[in-house]
């Protein structure tokens, strides 16, 4: 049978940098052999020498919206879902042949209508489009007046029935959406427990209790699927991690207490401070004399009610970029993933999440870590197999040029992304030219 023999260049395991002389051989769908020693090379073998480019495990996007964008330039919070479910399907499919280019061989869906997630992972089994390997989201249930409510305010959000977002209200409802959504394919469920997070101030108090979050972790469990909340609230975060949530979003007022619950529950942390870092930076340099300032509320607000709004958002961004570090030190499984498709976020664009991290006092080799095998940890049992590079995993692997644990930029330009193997199927290959059978 023949074999991918990588050698020649440094290894990144998923956990750290191996020995230089290590070699990793793939045969079939998975990793046979990780070595230092020599490998005898069969005829039909096909050697790749990474001539000191970096192997490492192919990337896990956490929170990943397949059908946002394409990008929505610097002004319009529509997040591309005013438009008909077909071009979103056409939208998805482009984002996942995005994601995979730049190294992503696995994304976890964070909410979206018209059943995109279900039907893209579909499609890329089918061979219709190329893509990362899906855990395809429910849409996003919210409470009756939740600020993304359809029928409050951010009417775009809950075009017709099959938007973004489905509100539900009490155990019973929760425990019907959730049957329903699962029985259609999804395999994670999105709540959203408050406001809060990028361009909202942090609340102190949240949408669902805490017997209505444990309803829906209850019957996503029972079916072997996951459930991940959009949560930056202090009590939120402490609420979701006793009930049992896999995926908290954002946490963006967490402190100490909420850190031991979450070690506690084994739960994820999803910051996404990308779109933080972008939305502040954009209201840094807006000019009042154009008009009121774009991305708000849903309603056009006064100078004041902005500024007052923004420093809001400030202090919460700052409180939980201090705490990024004592999360990461804590042991608190962190992942990455942000809004990517909405204003001022292109999808492909991960690099820069990554360098918001290590711009914040994470190393390089630790956000690789977050990227490769806290990614796939936070699948679940459908992510055993991957996020590593251990014998017998299955061969998700990327080549990328330069050393990614030093230096996350890399990552920014997908020509430095030579190869990427999924399931030990080559999907992209700018070494063929490097390479020799
Ligand atoms: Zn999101």
């Amino acid at each position: 049978m023949s074999r991918f023999v990588f050698r020649n260049g440094r290894v990144f395991d998923g956990n750290d940098v191996l020995p230089a002389s290590t070699t990793v051989v793939v045969e079939s769908d998975r990793i046979a052999l990780v070595t230092q020693d020599d490998v005898p090379v069969g005829e039909d073998d096909r050697v790749v020498d990474l001539d000191g480019r970096t192997l490492m495990p192919g990337m896990v996007q956490c929170h990943f919206h397949t059908g946002f964008g394409p990008d929505a330039g610097n002004a319009a919070p529509y997040l591309g879902l005013n438009m008909p479910p077909a071009y979103l399907g056409m939208v998805a499919a482009r984002n996942a042949q995005i994601a995979l280019d730049f190294g992503v061989t696995s994304i976890i869906g964070s909410s979206n209508g018209d059943l995109l997630d279900v039907c893209l992972k579909e499609a890329i089994l089918l061979g219709l489009t190329k893509g990362p390997r899906v855990l395809p989201c429910t849409r996003e249930m919210m409470a009756s007046g939740d600020v993304a409510d359809g029928d409050n305010r951010a009417w775009f959000m809950g075009i017709r029935n099959h938007g973004l977002v489905r509100r539900v209200d009490g155990v019973e409802a929760i425990r019907q959406a959730v049957r329903e959504e699962l029985g259609r394919g999804c395999e994670i469920v999105k709540l959203s427990i408050s406001n809060g997070h990028g361009s909202h101030p942090v609340p102190d108090w949240n949408y669902y209790r805490p017997e209505e979050i444990r309803a829906a972790v209850e019957e996503a469990h029972v079916r072997g699927a996951l459930v991940r909340a959009h949560c930056p609230t202090r009590t939120g975060i402490i609420e979701c991690a006793r009930a049992g949530v896999d995926i908290i979003d954002h946490a963006d007022r967490i402190d100490d207490e909420g850190i031991e619950t979450v070690l506690e529950a084994g739960a994820t942390i999803a910051p996404s401070l990308l779109w933080t870092t972008r939305y502040l930076e954009f209201a840094d340099g807006w000019d009042y004399a154009q008009g009121p300032f774009p991305i708000g509320d849903g309603f056009p607000e006064s100078r004041a009610r902005t500024i007052e709004r923004l420093e809001q958002v400030r202090r919460d961004f700052d409180h939980t970029r201090s705490m990024l570090p004592k999360l990461a030190e804590a042991g608190v499984r962190l992942v990455l993933g942000d809004d990517y498709g909405f204003a001022m976020m292109p999808h492909g664009d991960y690099a820069s999440e990554m360098d918001v991290y290590v711009q914040n006092g994470i190393a390089p080799l630790e956000v690789m870590r977050w990227a490769t095998r806290n990614g796939a940890q936070a699948m679940g049992r459908r992510g055993e197999r991957l996020g590593t590079i251990e014998h017998g995993k299955l061969a998700d692997l990327i080549v990328v040029e330069g050393d990614p644990t030093s230096d996350v930029l890399v990552h920014r330009d997908p020509n430095n992304i030579r190869m990427v193997m999924k399931d030990g199927q080559v999907e992209k290959d700018l070494l063929s030219s490097d390479v020799t059978h």
